[in-house]
């Protein structure tokens, strides 16, 4: 990298910073079309320490961002696009167009996964499953400590760019496992995921470096079983 381009990432880095200081999720500008950046529903930094505030604004208005304007674009070649329901197309891919799909299965699956990842997670969670769901895991899967080791096996072991998930699988049955690129369950015939996380290093680089384990570690501490509990119950419905 050489000066210019060197102060060119400190100027960025700065207006990204700039930014989550004034506000939660402002909005900002995007491309004309159905999809929208939904927003967080907290503060980007309500995930310290264990996400820090830099890589939940860049993840959100950059990554994120960029599927939706991807999306965006591809919406005006693909009415269906913005008017059926994103779990629809995802789960029947091969109904879109040969050419365009590799590009929807891509955008979509990015903004379904992410918009999926935030509302998985939750300043002060962290706690354990209950209900439905804690039955199904104890049954099925032999109780949460061996549910936590294996997804974070599942995010440390996929090589390259990713998720980890718990989801239920065509048989109503909770499995585990993970995806390469923007790739979910549901392109698999899943009914529906119970929780991901983001294994790309976009998700925790500034933090974490290499450290991929280290920033799983942390991500167990902000999932909102909750929300856990009601995709457990929409996937079994
Ligand atoms: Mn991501």
């Amino acid at each position: 990298m050489n000066r210019r381009e060197s102060l060119k990432l400190i100027i960025g880095i700065a207006t990204v910073s700039a930014t989550a200081t004034f506000g939660r999720t402002r909005a900002f500008a995007q491309a004309a079309g159905p999809f929208t950046l939904p927003p967080l529903g907290y503060a980007y930094s309500a995930l310290e320490p264990n996400i820090d505030t830099m890589t939940m604004t860049i993840h959100h208005q950059r990554h994120h961002s960029g599927f939706i304007a991807n999306l965006n674009n591809l919406a005006k070649t693909i009415p269906d696009l913005g008017a059926k329901p994103a779990e629809s197309i995802l789960a029947n891919l091969s109904g879109v167009a040969e050419a365009q799909r590799m590009a929807v299965r891509n955008n979509l699956g990015g903004h379904w996964n992410h918009a999926f990842f935030w509302d998985l997670m939750t300043p002060g969670g962290g706690k354990e499953p209950d209900g439905p769901l804690k039955a199904a895991i104890d049954a099925q899967l032999g109780g949460f400590a061996a549910v936590k080791d294996q997804v974070t096996a599942a995010g440390a072991g996929r090589f390259g760019s990713g998720w980890a998930w718990l989801f239920v699988n065509k048989d109503k049955k909770l499995q585990i496992g993970n995806t390469p690129y923007q790739d979910n369950p549901l392109m698999d015939g899943g009914r529906g995921a119970v929780i991901g996380v983001d294994v790309w290093e976009h998700a925790y680089y500034l933090k974490y470096q290499n450290r991929r384990g280290d920033y799983l570690a942390a991500w167990w501490n902000t999932v909102n079983w909750d929300k856990a509990a009601s995709n457990f119950a929409k996937a079994m419905a």
